[in-house]
C-alpha cells in the first residue's frame, strides 16, 4: 500500500529511487553470560572480518572521492582491527568471563577510549575516537545491523535524514543521489539551498519521514509540490515518471533562453545572477545563463575540514570563480558563520538563539586573525575579473566602517608589499536585519550596493526561526510588511545613484517576482536552476503594470491578498 505524506517543497525535480536512510541505527544489546564461547569467539572474528572488508571499500571509495589525506583515516582504522592489544582483551574476556561478543567489545573499547581521551595529547585523542568508531563498526556488523556509509552508496538513492547538515550535503555525490527528504528545516534552510544548487528533487520539513521510511523502500518526491509517496504503485510510478519528463523537457526548452539579456515586456532590462556556494557549483551557473554571481557564500569554503583555509588556499578559490565568470559581476560574501551554518572545530561556544548570537561579521570584526587572510586573499584575488565585497549581518553603520577600515588596512598592506589590488573593487552589505532596512538611507550614502537577503530579514522581522518547520507559515515574502522593507531599501540606494538585488530566496520566486520587478530591484540572485524560469517570466510581464501592481500591494493587509493581486496582474 502507498504511503502519502507532505512537506515542504525545497527543490525542483522529481526523483523515484530507494529510500537510504542517513539515521543513527539503535546498537543497544543486552549484557549476556553465555555457555557457548566458540560461537561467540567465532562471531566476534567474523564480524571484524567483515568490518575489515568494509573498511578497505570505503578506503578506496575515499582515496577516489575526496583524496588520498581523507582515504589515511580509514588505513589507521584497519591496523586497529589488526592490533592485539585490542582484540585479545576482547576474545579474553569472551572465555574468562562468558560474556557475550557485544559486551566483551564494548567494555574493553570503552576502557581504551577513556584512557585515551584523558591524555592531555591530541594524537591520543584522535586515537580515541578512532577506536570508538571502529568498535561501532564491529559492534553494528556483530547485531547484524546496518550503519549508513554515504560515500559507498553506488546506485540512485533518495537520502532520508532528520536533517542534513550543509556538510553532509557537500558530500553526497550527484551522481547518485536524486533528492533527499527530511523532518526538519525549511526552503531557506542550508540544506535546502543547497540541494537546489546541486539540482537535486528535495523536500525539508515532513516531520515523521524517517520514522514512515524503511532502508531501501521506493520512494517518489516530488519537489515541485512537496508530496511524497513510500510505496508507490505502478500507475504512480508511471505517472510521476511522466512528469519528470516533462520537468526535464521545459528544462531543455528554458535553454533557449541561455543568452539572451533578461528584459520585461515593455523593455526594462534587470540583471539575473546565481548564488553559488563553492567554485564547484560555476558549472551551473554557466549552463543556466546567468549574467553574474550575486552571492558568493564564502562560508562553504570553511566548512567539511578540519581547520581554517589558509589566505592561499581562499585565493585560489575566489580566483577561479572570477576568472570563470570572465569581467561578469561576482559578489563575494564574507564569512557568515552562525545559525545553521557550524564550524565544529573552532569550538564556538553553544548559545540558546544561534541566529541571533556571535555570528557573521560580529564574529570576524572580534577575530581579524580569521577575518584578515580572507580580505587578503580577495583583494589578491580582485585583479582577476570584476569583484564586488559585501559583508553579512550588518546591524550598525558602525561595524560596516569598522569592517570598511580592516579592508582598507589590508589594502595598504599588500600596496606596500607590491601586491597589485584593483581600485574597482565596490563594497556593500546584506540587507537582513530590520535595523539595517530602517537605516537604509543613512547606510546608502556610504556603501556602493545593497543586497538583501530575505532569509534571515523574513525570519528577523516577522521573529520565526527560518530552521523551525512548527513555524515555517511566518515565512511569508509576500507580507506587505516584509514589501515596505524591500521598497525602502531599494528607493533608498537609488537616491543616492546607488543599486539594489536581492540575494535571498524570494528573488528566484514567481509570485514575488512580479512585485519586485514593480518595486524597482535591479538585480535578482538566485538558484542557477531558477534563473531562466525567471527570464522567461519577466519577459512576459511590463513593469508599468507591475509597478501599479506593487503599490497596491503595498497597501494590503495580509500576505494572501497580496497573492490573489499577483493572480490578477500575472494572469
Ligand atoms: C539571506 O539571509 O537571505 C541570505 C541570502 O543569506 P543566508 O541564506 O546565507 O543566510
Ligand atoms: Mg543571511
Amino acid at each position: 500500500m502507498s504511503n502519502y505524506m507532505k512537506g515542504i517543497a525545497a527543490s525542483d525535480g522529481v526523483a523515484i529511487a530507494k529510500a537510504y536512510l542517513l539515521v543513527e541505527p539503535d546498537l543497544s544489546f543486552d549484557k549476556e553470560q553465555i555457555t557457548d564461547v566458540e560461537s561467540e569467539l567465532e562471531k566476534f572474528r567474523n564480524a571484524i572480518e567483515t568490518t575489515k572488508v568494509e573498511l578497505t571499500k570505503i578506503r578506496n571509495n575515499a582515496e577516489q572521492n575526496l583524496g588520498a589525506d581523507k582515504a589515511a583515516i580509514f588505513d589507521a582504522h584497519v591496523l586497529i582491527l589488526d592490533d592485539p592489544e585490542i582484540i585479545n582483551p576482547v576474545e579474553d574476556k569472551i572465555k574468562n568471563d562468558k560474556v557475550n561478543a557485544p559486551t566483551a567489545l564494548t567494555e574493553v573499547t570503552d576502557q581504551f577510549v577513556s584512557i585515551f581521551e584523558s591524555m592531555d595529547n591530541e594524537y591520543m585523542k584522535e586515537r580515541a575516537a578512532d577506536i570508538r568508531d571502529v568498535s561501532k563498526r564491529v559492534l553494528a556488523h556483530i547485531l547484524g545491523v546496518e550503519l549508513p556509509n554515504p560515500s559507498m552508496i553506488d546506485e540512485s538513492v533518495v537520502i532520508i535524514g532528520n536533517d542534513l547538515t550543509p556538510s553532509d550535503t557537500a558530500q553526497l555525490n550527484k551522481a547518485y543521489v536524486q533528492g533527499f527528504v527530511t523532518n526538519i528545516g525549511g526552503r531557506t534552510s542550508h540544506s535546502a539551498i543547497m540541494s537546489r544548487s546541486m539540482e537535486i528533487a528535495a523536500v525539508v520539513g515532513t516531520k515523521t519521514i524517517t520514522e514512515e521510511v524503511k532502508q531501501g523502500d521506493m520512494i517518489i518526491v516530488d519537489g515541485l509540490t512537496g508530496e511524497i509517496i513510500i510505496n508507490p504503485t505502478d500507475d504512480e510510478v508511471i505517472a510521476y515518471q511522466n512528469k519528470r519528463e516533462r520537468f526535464f523537457e521545459d528544462k531543455k526548452e528554458l535553454q533557449k533562453l541561455r543568452e539572451e539579456d533578461s528584459v520585461t515586456a515593455d523593455g526594462t532590462q534587470v540583471e539575473l545572477a546565481a548564488n553559488i556556494g563553492t567554485p564547484d557549483d560555476l558549472d551551473g551557473v554557466i549552463e543556466n545563463g546567468a549574467e553574474g554571481i550575486g552571492l558568493y557564500r564564502t562560508e562553504f569554503l570553511y566548512m567539511g575540514r578540519d581547520e581554517l583555509p589558509s589566505e592561499e588556499e581562499q585565493f585560489e578559490a575566489y580566483k577561479k570563480v572570477l576568472e570563470t565568470m570572465d569581467g561578469k559581476r561576482v559578489v563575494v560574501r564574507t564569512l557568515d558563520i552562525g545559525g545553521d551554518k557550524e564550524l565544529p572545530y573552532m569550538n564556538l561556544p553553544k548559545e540558546m538563539n544561534p541566529f541571533l548570537g556571535y555570528r557573521a561579521i560580529r564574529l570576524c570584526l572580534d577575530q581579524p586573525d580569521i577575518f584578515r587572510p580572507q580580505l587578503r586573499a580577495l583583494l589578491r584575488a580582485s585583479t582577476y575579473g570584476k569583484l564586488n565585497i559585501m559583508f553579512p549581518m550588518v546591524a550598525t553603520i558602525q561595524e560596516f566602517r569598522d569592517a570598511k577600515a580592516l579592508l582598507e588596512e589590508e589594502k595598504a598592506n599588500l600596496e606596500q608589499e607590491g601586491v597589485e589590488v584593483s581600485d574597482d573593487i565596490e563594497l556593500g552589505i546584506m540587507v537582513e536585519i530590520p535595523s539595517t532596512a530602517a537605516l537604509a538611507d543613512v547606510f546608502a550614502k556610504e556603501v556602493d550596493f545593497f543586497s538583501i537577503g530575505t532569509n534571515d530579514l523574513i525570519q528577523y522581522t516577522m521573529a520565526a526561526d527560518r530552521m523551525s518547520e512548527r513555524v515555517s507559515y511566518l515565512y511569508q515574502p509576500y507580507n506587505p510588511a516584509i514589501l515596505r522593507l524591500v521598497k525602502q531599501v531599494i528607493e533608498a540606494s537609488h537616491k543616492e545613484g546607488k543599486w539594489t538585488g536581492m540575494c535571498g530566496e524570494m528573488a528566484g520566486d514567481e509570485v514575488a517576482i512580479p512585485l519586485l520587478l514593480g518595486l524597482g530591484l535591479d538585480e535578482f540572485s538566485m538558484s542557477a536552476t531558477s534563473i531562466l524560469k525567471a527570464r522567461r517570466q519577466i519577459a512576459n510581464l511590463s513593469k508599468n503594470e507591475m509597478n501599479e501592481l506593487s503599490n497596491r500591494a503595498i497597501d494590503c493587509a495580509t500576505s494572501d491578498e497580496v497573492q490573489t493581486l499577483v493572480k490578477q496582474y500575472a494572469k
